[in-house]
């Protein structure tokens, strides 16, 4: 399958957090044939190895997550209208009048994230941001009885109803590139290795958006010597963004992270990459002073340490309902991580 095509699936594909079945399927049937055994752990993350030719080289860990942000129901009002919290980090301001999808035990169901409309506001209102718990999502139910009816339940999660699409030659859109991309990476790159001295690990991890748990567990089953987390960060070449609050810009190439708020970069880690950069001929951005985190920043703690990177694809409008990202940044971030991988055993 072709770059393009694999975000597609994996970017119209629902995986909520802590609800990453319909991801963890696809991630598992695609990875399989670029890998030596494929499993999946008790909390859902997929385990793809790949096994080294060299006994005692290090046991590399790539890690993407599998999860999106999204909603959940929280109460099903008299009118059959649902109330909801947020899975993950979501600005109040892009739910309204949002399409969603519930997903309920009979299927999914299509939603609008409803509010009043400006014209019966008071002047003051129309300044104001329209706070999460003044939202509801109307999926045409009469009554809660009719809501039910439907299938639906406190507790079923809610997704972004956004399809997929090419908007240039480079540049593609669509809903949880974070971190669907970062699956994507997982999947070229176990295509592209060739037998290497190191044993590698591919891992789709469950639950990040809401504290890194599901690389918590995986990187203690795994014991790595080194871990990349493969994941996007923000691209500040829009309007209105200062070049001190976001230097990383799309189609420069992907990003190696120094810092964050989770993680400093362990300096053997990020001279790997860098050196690999050059190797690979491939530009990069550095990062530092991010409020996010990464997978990375839990795996760095496990057991008695592990060093640890970050790679990210510079993406536009993170963590809402439409970004969009560069295929050159992502091809670019793949022969970065294929050569950084090649060339491990001679720092680890
Ligand atoms: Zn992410």
């Amino acid at each position: 399958m072709k770059l393009v095509d694999s975000l597609e699936r994996f970017s119209n594909a629902c995986g909520v957090t802590g609800r990453e079945e319909e991801v963890s399927d696809l991630l598992k049937t695609t990875l399989k044939p670029h890998v030596d055994e494929i499993k999946v752990d008790k909390l859902g993350n997929v385990i793809g190895v790949k096994k080294g030719a060299k006994k005692g080289a290090p046991k590399i860990m790539l890690a993407a997550h599998m999860d999106e942000i999204g909603l959940i129901i929280k109460n099903i009002n008299k009118d059959g209208f649902l109330q909801f919290s947020k899975l993950g980090g979501i600005d109040d301001r892009i739910l309204i009048a949002q399409r969603v999808m519930v997903h309920t035990e009979k299927g999914k169901k299509l939603g609008i994230i409803g509010s009043k409309p400006p014209h019966i506001m008071k002047e003051e209102e129309r300044k104001k941001i329209v706070e999460i718990d003044k939202l509801f999502i109307d999926v045409g139910a009469s009554s809660k009885e009719d809501a039910q009816k439907m299938g639906l339940k406190v507790g079923d999660v809610i997704s972004f109803d956004t399809k997929f699409a090419r908007i240039t030659d480079d540049l593609v859109v669509g809903k949880a590139f974070d971190d669907r991309v970062g699956c994507c990476l997982l999947i070229e790159v176990m295509k592209e290795l060739e037998q290497t001295d190191c044993t590698v690990y591919a891992v789709g991890t469950v639950q990040e958006e809401v504290g890194l748990r599901g690389a918590m567990v995986s990187a203690f089953r795994i014991s790595p010597d080194v871990a990349l987390a493969l994941d996007v960060t923000v691209a500040g070449d829009i309007p209105g963004v200062k070049e001190i609050e976001a230097p990383t810009k799309m189609k420069k190439g992907p990003v190696i992270g120094v810092m964050d708020a989770g993680l400093i970069t362990h300096p053997k880690v990020l001279n790997l990459l860098m050196n690999a950069a050059k190797k690979a001929k491939v530009d990069y951005q550095l990062e530092t002073g991010l409020a996010g985190s990464t997978d990375a920043a839990r795996i760095a703690l496990t057991r008695e340490g592990v060093p640890c990177g970050v790679l990210s694809i510079p993406t536009r409008y993170i963590h809402s309902p439409s970004s969009i990202l560069s295929l050159s940044d992502v091809k670019k971030a793949v022969k970065l991580a294929v050569a950084a991988i090649n060339d491990a055993p001679r720092t680890f």
